[in-house]
């Protein structure tokens, strides 16, 4: 578990002559095995917040602390899980969760292929060893990248829109096993999403980002008991709530009522 401080941090980029703020002084605590989701339009920091917190990108103004120590660079208890999957794919479903495995685990020939097991048993995967990415869909191939996320042992764990290529259905079973083994794990987790659904039925805290400058608009908190119900009234207020922040709905003058 870590905690993330990030104290009013700012970047622009300029690209062919056009300035782009990307984030105006950012200032926010997250703390400790919380599950936190980034949303808000095309274009408005979410991808450039996150790669700062994971030490992709450097801030042209402000730092970024987890435990208390400043974020410079990748750090290996920082996993990154991106939507178009990031596996090796020269090597099968046990190699690439073997390359995490080997890296953060004391390992000898009796107890490694054990540790691949136990994180390709956690995402159900256990048949599919020997399989190469290409071989697997699109929700297998992100299992695996759970997986081998989870096998690096992080503390944090970044998404940037990690089921955004999937089926509505795929995605929905991913969202359970993703949320349920963060919970159980007291992972850290910061998901980028631009999937509202996505957003109330996993986060206890939703950012609402907006442009020009990315800023956060809005920060707040989900106080549903997990795991939630899609359909209950509280999360459809909740989600009607969301849409209105980011203008994707128009306010009524009568109390909105389910
Ligand atoms: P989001 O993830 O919310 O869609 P991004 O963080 O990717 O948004 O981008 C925020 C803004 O910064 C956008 O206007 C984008 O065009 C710009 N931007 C992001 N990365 C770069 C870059 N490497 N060079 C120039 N502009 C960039
Ligand atoms: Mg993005």
């Amino acid at each position: 578990m870590s905690s993330i401080t990030i104290q009013n941090i700012s970047k622009t980029y300029t690209a062919n002559g056009v300035r782009v703020e990307a984030l105006k002084d950012i200032s926010l605590e997250i703390e400790s095995g919380s599950f936190v989701c980034i949303i808000g339009g095309s274009g408005c920091g979410k991808s450039t917040l996150l790669h700062t917190m994971a030490g992709f990108e450097r801030p042209d103004a402000g730092r970024i602390l987890i435990d208390g120590k400043a974020v410079v660079r990748p750090d290996i208890r920082h996993q990154m899980i991106f939507q178009n999957y990031g596996l090796f794919p020269w090597l099968t479903v046990a190699g690439n969760i073997g390359f995490a495995v080997d890296r953060r685990h004391d390992i000898n020939k009796n107890n490694r292929q054990e540790k691949i097991e136990y994180y390709m048993q956690m995402v159900g995967l256990k048949d599919f060893a020997n399989s190469y990415p290409h071989q697997l869909s699109g929700g297998m191939k992100q299992r695996v990248a759970v997986a081998r996320a989870l096998a690096a042992k992080p503390d944090v764990i970044f998404m940037d829109e990690p089921f955004g290529a999937l089926d509505a259905i795929t995605k929905m079973s991913l969202q359970d096993e993703v949320r349920r083994i963060c919970t159980e794990q007291h992972k850290t987790v910061v998901m980028v999403t631009h999937d509202i659904d996505e957003a109330v039925y996993l986060a206890d805290r939703v950012l609402v980002m907006k442009p020009s400058p990315g800023h956060i608009y809005k920060d707040i908190n989900i106080d549903l008991p997990q795991p939630r119900q899609r359909i209950s009234p509280h999360f459809l207020q909740i989600r009607a709530n969301l849409l209105l922040d980011l203008d994707m709905a128009v306010r009524i003058e009568e109390d909105y009522v389910i």
